[in-house]
């Protein structure tokens, strides 16, 4: 399957057409960003290591019952995927407090909640991607109610499979963002990707920030911590 027109460039991704119109490449670049695109930098090896982490970790969900857009790995960062229509939100599953929960509600990060929560956030740069509830979606047409109950269902077995996943490679899971697409067929999949661009992973033993939040807060070791995550996976499936 050959790339064909670039249908969008996104911060971290190229979407190709393909010669089928059900199907999309997508290609993982590795520009970081950041803060809404403020902050911008790259992260060498970084396109290759999500790609293949996503891949897996799809295709392990897949298993588990979770439909995902993944058919099949074409290279180091290029992947075929279902094309699907991007549900305008980002589904945001916490297991611990951090980032912008701690600071919207003044609470340290760290603290492992009883539960995990769902929120959601409108899928807009412009707007800055504000958050959201369910019946603001309804609201806003950006979803059916059996689409946004479809999608809590999936956002919380990813979340059961990642968790216990992570915690093998020993790694916690402290929070992900998800996106969810509708196919031709109106089939809810889940689609983006599954990465340390996307979760928050501490290492069990030490708390060490193993994701994006080193490139975010400057922390230093942003490469060595995708290599570090994406080993532990690796040795673990
Ligand atoms: P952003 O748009 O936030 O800059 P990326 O650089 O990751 O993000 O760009 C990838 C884009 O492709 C995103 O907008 C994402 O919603 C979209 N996308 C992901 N999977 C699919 C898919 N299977 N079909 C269509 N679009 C997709
Ligand atoms: N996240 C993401 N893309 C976004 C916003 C958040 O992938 O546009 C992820 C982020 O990596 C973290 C989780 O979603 O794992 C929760 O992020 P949070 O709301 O705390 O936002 P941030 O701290 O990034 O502002």
């Amino acid at each position: 399957m050959e790339k064909r027109e670039q249908l969008y460039e996104g911060k971290a991704k190229k979407v190709f057409k393909t010669d089928d119109p059900e199907l999309l490449i997508v290609s993982y670049k590795d520009d970081a960003t950041a803060f809404n695109g403020l902050k911008k930098g790259t992260i060498a090896g970084k396109g290759v290591i999500n790609n293949k982490m996503s891949n897996l970790l799809m295709q392990n969900l897949e298993e588990k019952g979770v439909p995902t857009h993944f058919v099949r790995e074409l290279s180091d960062r290029d992947t075929l995927v279902k094309k699907v229509s991007i549900v305008p939100l980002e589904v945001i599953i916490r297991n611990i407090s951090a980032g912008s929960f701690s600071k919207r509600y003044g609470v340290p990060e760290g603290i492992v909640f009883d539960a995990p929560t769902i929120e959601f956030s409108y899928k807009n740069d412009e707007l800055g991607d504000p958050l959201l509830n369910a019946y603001h979606a309804l609201a806003l047409k950006l979803a059916t109610p059996e689409e946004i109950e479809l999608i809590k269902k999936y956002a919380f077995a990813v979340n059961d499979f990642l968790k216990a996943f992570w915690l093998s490679c020993g790694v916690t899971l402290v929070d992900f963002k998800l996106e969810f697409g509708k196919t031709s067929d109106g089939k809810i999949v889940l689609a983006d990707e599954i990465s340390p661009d996307t979760c928050r992973l501490w290492d069990v033993k030490t708390g060490e920030k193993l994701d994006k939040d080193r490139f975010r807060r400057d922390l230093g070791g942003v490469e060595e911590a995708y290599e570090e995550v994406m080993k532990r996976l690796l040795g673990n499936l």
